[in-house]
């Protein structure tokens, strides 16, 4: 079996140098992107709860009035169509 020579492993290293960094500029893309959000109506956004559920006690709520997925400022009495329960809601 022929092993690779130190040209190969060099290219190689490069290769893995360059996925690297272009993996990272992917990331920092999605970053950007993550402000892309629903608006309210797309969301169905209601600034009332849905029986128990309820942004203060959603994954998404970033306090005191904002959410990871919906524009603009909300309720913490609101709710959406993404609304997801954190484990220690009640
Ligand atoms: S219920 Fe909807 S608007 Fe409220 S925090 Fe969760 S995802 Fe955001």
């Amino acid at each position: 079996m022929k092993r690779p020579s130190s040209f190969s492993r060099r290219t190689l290293l490069a290769g893995t140098a360059i996925t690297v960094a272009v993996s990272a500029a992917q990331g920092i893309t999605r970053v950007a992107r993550a402000d892309d959000k629903a608006t309210k109506e797309q969301a169905k956004y209601q600034d009332h709860p849905k029986g128990q559920q309820r942004c203060e006690i959603c994954v998404n709520f970033q306090p005191p009035n904002r959410c990871a997925f919906v524009q603009g400022d909300i309720s913490p009495k609101g709710w959406c169509q993404f609304f997801a329960a954190r484990d220690n809601a009640h």
